[in-house]
């Protein structure tokens, strides 16, 4: 076991500096892929991200922040932290802020995290472990809402199948409110899922419910409590794939009054993983 170096300290005061440019280039998924690495914003989700085992690279705070009475504190200790697990502090200006994340009234506090995936076969559901899978999710809000959700109910964990949207946008990773830290990420092409959901039911004995506006059961009629569940969630715009939907063993109907066609994504797994965790809440 090698023992772990501190992490550098460095005042940075130029938008042009080379360091800050690597960072903000991270708002672009291309580069975030190419770099294993992905930004968070605020004092909580370099906590949440540190207390959590996930390696930090960098934390960025505003200069300002050691002004602050109320703030000075947390931010020195949060330095301290991250440098003693071997991450680099950079000390900047609010402007320097303002350009990484693209906002005005940024927050003081700032961090570079390296991207963490589950493999699919490290997937080794128990008893009546739920699972919840995304059919191409394309909205970065809906999915950072449904990493927090499936983290409220109890969820094992999220796969992502197909083309989705990056878990690791900024808009996304804000969504989850630090449940990212918590909840494992799994990625699968469609065709690998379709076998998975075979080898849900054949392995683990399990059941895969899909969600669709042409499901023949009532979502509140099927017991959730005897076996491993996977509840597949399709796209905003398509809903499932038939490929997808044939995978299943069963599709539920959210019942719906009104004279909206379909429920948010995100609103439709909140209800659905709420059924399917009741016994446990
Ligand atoms: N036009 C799409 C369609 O025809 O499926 C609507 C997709 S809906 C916005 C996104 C996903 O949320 C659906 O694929 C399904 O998984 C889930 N969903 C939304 N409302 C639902 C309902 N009432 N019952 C079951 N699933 C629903």
């Amino acid at each position: 076991m090698s023992a772990t170096i501190q992490g550098k300290i460095k005042e940075v005061t130029a938008t042009s500096n080379p360091i800050i440019k690597d960072i903000k280039a991270l708002a672009l998924k291309k580069n975030r892929d190419r770099e294993g690495l992905f930004l968070a914003e605020g004092l909580k989700l370099a906590t949440d991200a540190m207390e959590a085992g996930w390696r930090l690279r960098t934390l960025i705070h505003g200069k300002k922040a050691l002004e602050d009475n109320n703030l000075r504190d947390k931010v020195q200790a949060l330095a301290i932290q991250a440098r003693a697990l071997g991450g680099d502090v950079l000390i900047v200006s609010d402007k320097i802020l303002t350009s990484i994340t693209r906002r005005d009234n940024a927050q003081m506090v700032v961090s570079v995290l390296e991207q963490r995936f589950t493999t699919p076969t490290d997937i080794k559901p128990v008893a009546n472990d739920c699972w919840l899978a995304l059919d191409r999710v394309r909205d970065p809000g809906n999915l950072g809402t449904i990493i927090r959700t499936a983290d409220c109910l109890g969820a094992k964990g999220v796969i992502l199948v197909g083309e989705t949207t990056d878990p690791f946008a900024l808009e996304a990773v804000r969504a989850t409110m630090g449940s990212l830290f918590h909840v494992p990420l799994v990625r699968m092409s469609e065709e690998a899922f379709v076998g998975f959901a075979e080898k849900w039911r054949e392995d683990f004995k399990g059941h895969v419910t899909g969600t669709h506006l042409k499901g023949a059961i009532d979502h509140r009629s099927i017991d959730y409590t005897n076996s491993p569940q996977l509840l597949l969630m399709g796209n905003e715009q398509q809903g499932l794939t038939d490929d997808l939907a044939s995978a299943c063993d069963r599709l539920a109907l959210i019942s719906m009054a009104g004279q909206a066609d379909s429920l948010n994504l995100a609103v439709a797994t909140g209800i659905m993983l709420f059924e399917a965790r009741r016994h446990a809440l």
